[in-house]
């Protein structure tokens, strides 16, 4: 039986998805093979490759003067990348820290630029995005940095921070195709696979062409966006079965009916799970309500002490890892994309059971 997994990541995926890469599991595209066992440099995954490409192309809407890189190393690898791609040894870059993964980006980027945080939410605890307008990238930055939704405590900016000509640089691996978003007022998006696109293993990313030429010499070949995109993303093997299944994400998406209908889903689910823990005195989001995550919902209970028994009775009814992130604590849902509302409403009725029986 599936259950609702509420994973954080890697994460569900459309049950269709999975039906169909079953269904040519054991002889894909007539080729006899799976795709796992046919070759990257194949004219066939080639043609697969690049029909994922403008269908992820075609469901953001990317436009033209923009490169699709398909990489390894995840969005943690990206912490290092962009630093390489971008600027010049040591140089000043910016940054917008409003969680764990902003400041993980910082401490990686440290090595290499010299940042500034120009808004820091953590002396109140990240329950919030700095108001929009409230910061203001230096003029001498090599690109400025966010992180427009945090993942481990469910807080995601409602606006694009406005970066004048400065590139501005998104890790949106836990919020891409969640809602519509303008790809032009980005340098760079990246994102790692496993939240909204598909199995862990791969990173996307969405860089404007014109940087391209910015790298470092040292810039490692297989986190160089000139060398990738003047290959295709295969200067080495890339996880072909993992690129494979992005497409089918991307296909899903597009048959539901692209980022707006995502949208609307996500915002009914978002609204549903929002709406009772407010209405309840048992549960409790700490989020600033303008700031709160489509995406990731943490949650407490009055009671602390249960929550190993709230994480162990949903799982026997069937929904699964509800468990807070480890540097946290309490509970947290991701209800991505491919979480149905019937999933959320499901946890809605095991929660209010919950609290009559322990509140
Ligand atoms: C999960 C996550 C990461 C880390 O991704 P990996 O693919 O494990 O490297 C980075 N940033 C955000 C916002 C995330 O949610």
């Amino acid at each position: 039986m599936r259950v609702y997994n509420f994973s954080a990541g890697p994460a569900m995926l459309p049950e269709p998805v999975l039906q169909h890469a079953k269904d040519e599991l054991l002889d894909w595209d007539g080729s006899g093979m799976s795709v796992m066992e046919v070759s990257h440099r194949s004219k066939e995954f080639i043609a697969c490759a690049e029909r994922v490409e403008a269908t992820l192309r075609a469901v953001m809407g990317i436009p033209e003067n923009y490169r699709v890189l398909f990489l390894q190393g995840g969005a943690f690898g990206q912490f290092a990348a962009v630093p390489f791609n971008l600027a010049a040894d040591g140089a000043p870059a910016d940054f917008v820290s409003t969680g764990d993964w902003s400041a993980k980006a910082i401490a990686e980027a440290k090595k290499y630029v010299t940042p500034r945080v120009i808004a820091d939410e953590k002396p109140d605890n990240y329950v919030r995005v700095p108001a929009e307008g409230s910061f203001q990238v230096g003029a001498d930055a090599a690109y400025l940095h966010y992180t427009p939704n945090e993942t481990i405590r469910g807080v995601e900016f409602g606006y694009v921070p406005d970066a004048g000509d400065i590139p501005l640089v998104a890790d949106m691996s836990s919020t891409i195709l969640s809602r519509p978003v303008d790809v032009s007022k980005f340098g760079v998006i990246y994102a790692g696979a496993q939240k909204n696109m598909g199995p862990s293993g791969m990173c996307v990313v969405i860089v404007r062409d014109d940087l391209l030429e910015r790298a470092r010499p040292t810039t490692p070949a297989v986190w160089s966006y000139a060398k990738m995109a003047a290959n295709g993303s295969m200067l080495n093997t890339p996880p072909t079965f993992g690129w494979y299944l992005l497409g089918l994400v991307y296909e899903w998406v597009q048959a539901q009916g692209g980022l707006p209908a995502m949208a609307e889903r996500n915002k009914a689910k978002a609204d549903a799970l929002y709406g009772f823990i407010d209405g309840s005195d048992f549960y409790a989001n700490p989020v600033q309500a303008d700031s709160r995550s489509w995406m990731n919902v943490p949650f407490l209970i009055a009671k602390p002490e249960l929550e190993k028994t709230f994480v162990a009775q949903a799982a026997d009814a069937g929904l699964t890892n509800l468990a807070g992130h480890r540097s946290v604590g309490g509970m947290r849902a991701s209800i991505y994309n491919a979480m149905p509302l019937e999933g959320v409403l499901a946890l809605i009725d095991f929660m209010k059971e919950f609290e009559r029986s322990n509140g």
